[in-house]
């Protein structure tokens, strides 16, 4: 699946509830796995990838996957300062306020109810992508004197204004636009053998 960048604005978009976990979304949920996978990414939100409609999947270190439909934070305690970045920025990083503790509840992708008590990363988490759901992204909590930084150090730029972001971008060499750039001009370089290598897929995913 190919992942939406800032600024497409499906990321503004608010997903609507799932009313039935059928075939379609089990293999959206799947679908989502499978590229959060890819990516490494350890939370990814339906709208991410183009659909509106609310499901997450999450993928903690050391954790099996976990598919969420109909996410809900239903309560949340404390704040804390946390470092953060997200699949639809690729590159950035920035520091952000979350809760230190979350209540939570969806259900599974066989329509089981659950309800945790979240700390540490899967509260951070739960909150950075139940927000992505709400069309609400994560340089909306960038604290008011941080800013979003170039998370490779690479000409690294510090933004204020996320509006800028593209602009930003297309300034720094080298950035990921270069890359696909290259990638379209280069025809002995086949879809297969990019398929083969996961960096590479992403990238072509991100040409269509
Ligand atoms: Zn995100």
């Amino acid at each position: 699946m190919c992942i939406r960048d800032s600024p497409d604005p499906i990321l503004r978009k608010k997903c609507k509830p799932v009313k039935l976990i059928d075939s379609s979304i089990k293999k959206l949920a799947l679908d989502m796995v499978e590229t959060m996978g890819y990516l490494g990414g350890v939370g990814l939100a339906a709208n991410q990838v183009g659909v509106l409609k609310r499901v997450v999947t999450l993928h903690l270190p050391e954790e099996d996957h976990r598919i969420l439909v109909n996410p809900e934070i239903t309560k949340s305690f404390g704040k804390r300062e946390v470092k953060e970045a997200c699949l639809s920025f690729p590159g950035y990083q920035g520091i952000v306020k979350r809760s230190m503790r979350v209540k939570a509840r969806w259900l599974d992708i066989n329509g089981s109810y659950y309800k945790l008590s979240a700390e540490d990363l899967l509260s951070q988490v739960l909150e950075h992508e139940i927000d992505h759901l709400n069309g609400i992204l994560y340089i909306d909590h960038l604290l008011a004197h941080e800013k979003l930084n170039d998370a490779n150090q690479i000409g690294l730029k510090n933004i204020l204004d996320h509006e800028k972001l593209n602009d930003i971008k297309s300034q720094n060499q080298p950035h990921i636009h270069d890359v696909d750039i290259n990638l379209i001009v280069d025809k002995a370089v086949s879809y297969t053998h990019l398929r083969a290598h996961e960096t590479l897929r992403y990238l072509v995913c991100r040409l269509v």
